[in-house]
């Protein structure tokens, strides 16, 4: 049986940064994915921009929020791509990124590691506590096989290992998750695309939808600018059968991915025919996967609160900051904001990422223990490159102090 110190299963961004900083810390890492390729969200789902990367103070000039992985990844990404400063969006500083860059600059990175191993395309799918540490099954390609490990870091989005081990880690969910996703990029496309364009391009479809020449659901319409200049992503938020949406669900999940296109397909013919910066523009190209904005989450040791983070709260014992305001997205109608009280960051505390009765396991990204608002910030990207970099930390530590 393989036997390693640390397992991180999920490789989006937490887990990209919990391998990275457990391998560099010495441990022998695993990095399990059942994707083809690592990212996550940021790659096989074509999410595009850096969020919760920078101090929320944009009165001031941008600065990086959490050192280490977050700013590494960060720099890379604005030297890879031309960009010296993030955009200042309203309220908020973001950084514009490439999934495929994204997706290779992760693979870049670990591939330096002599430490670290990283499996693609391998599913996991059972866990078993044992004396010393975690066993997991693991199904590749039709074949099961096991390994082992002292400590155990869940970054798979889904609170994968509560789901198998214990139920009862997990929290209660909402009656309302914040809404999937489909998002495909546009290339070819022509004209200066600023603050007024987008406007105009959102009342254009807003017309178009009154008119019926384009379905209701076009109204959840985004256009973000590419990091390349004739590119851009467009993300059509979706209803998905309102109370009913379960992400768990994956013949629900693939019903939704083929709306989505679907709904991306009619709006690129309408905006070819009706919109002179589109008139070249060949066919959009998707996503692989749903866009899931919230699964499962754990129940930590701390579980953070949006007030935790409104009120700018600091903790003794913090391991990440978070520094997005909370973007909640309940309806397919555009984000909601929750601004913290002040421009200043919250701490997220270490009790977040793990639980007194599970020694040795960690959890970071979209399924640490956070509340369904709390989420709605430190969901994003920068954040979870900072919870899955404490996780790593904090597994590397307990795997250095056990026996
Ligand atoms: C539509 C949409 C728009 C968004 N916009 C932004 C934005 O503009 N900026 C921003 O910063 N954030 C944005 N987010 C949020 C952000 O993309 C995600 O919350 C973040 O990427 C989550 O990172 P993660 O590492 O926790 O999880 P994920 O990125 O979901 O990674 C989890 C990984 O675990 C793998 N996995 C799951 N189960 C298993 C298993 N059993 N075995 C093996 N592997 C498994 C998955 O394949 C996946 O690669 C957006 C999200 C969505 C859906």
């Amino acid at each position: 049986m393989t036997q390693a110190d640390v397992i991180v299963a999920g490789g989006g961004s937490a887990g990209i940064a919990a391998a990275l900083t457990a391998a560099r810390a010495g441990a022998h890492t695993l990095l399990i994915e059942r994707g083809n390729r690592p990212g996550g969200m940021g790659s096989l789902a074509r999410v595009h921009t850096f969020c919760g990367l920078f101090h929320p103070d944009v009165s001031r000039p941008w600065a990086w929020l959490n050192p280490g992985i977050p700013e590494e990844i960060g720099r890379h990404m604005m030297e890879r791509t031309g960009q010296t400063a993030p955009d200042l969006m309203g309220r908020v500083y973001v950084l514009r990124q490439s999934p495929e860059l994204f997706a290779s600059l992760a693979a870049e990175l670990c591939a330096r590691e002599s430490s670290l191993n990283c499996h693609h395309g391998v599913a996991w799918t059972g866990l078993l506590r044992t004396e010393t540490g975690w066993e997991l099954d693991l199904e590749e390609a039709g074949k099961r096989r096991r390994v082992a490990c002292r400590a155990l870091i869940d970054t798979t989005g889904d609170a994968t290992g509560a789901r198998l081990m214990n139920p009862a880690w997990l929290q209660p969910r909402p009656a309302r998750l914040y809404r999937p996703a489909c998002i495909a990029s546009l290339t070819s496309v022509g004209g200066r695309r600023d603050d007024s364009w987008h406007l105009s391009m959102a009342a254009m479809l807003a017309h178009a939808v009154r008119q019926g020449e384009l379905p209701n659901a076009a109204l959840g319409t985004a256009f973000r600018n590419a990091t390349v200049n004739a590119e851009m992503f467009v993300t059509v938020d979706l209803d998905a059968g309102g109370t009913a949406w379960d992400p768990l669900d994956a013949q629900h999940h693939a019903a939704v991915l083929q709306e989505g296109r679907a709904i991306i397909q009619s709006l690129w013919q309408w905006l070819r025919a009706n919109h002179p910066d589109f008139a070249d523009c060949p066919p959009p190209s998707h996503a692989e996967e749903l866009g899931v904005r919230e699964g499962s989450c754990y129940s930590g040791d701390h579980l953070l609160g949006g007030d935790d983070l409104a009120s700018c709260r600091r903790f003794p014992d913090e391991v990440a900051l978070a520094g997005w305001p909370m973007e909640k997205r309940e309806d397919a109608r555009g984000p909601k904001f929750r601004y913290f009280d002040r421009p200043e960051p919250a701490g997220i505390p270490a009790g977040c990422l793990r639980r007194q009765d599970a020694p040795g396991l960690f959890f970071a990204g979209r399924c640490l223990s956070a509340d369904h608002e709390a989420l709605a910030s430190v969901r994003v990207m920068g954040t979870c490159l900072a919870t899955g970099q404490a996780a790593g930390r904090m597994a590397s530590a307990w795997v250095a102090q056990s026996p």
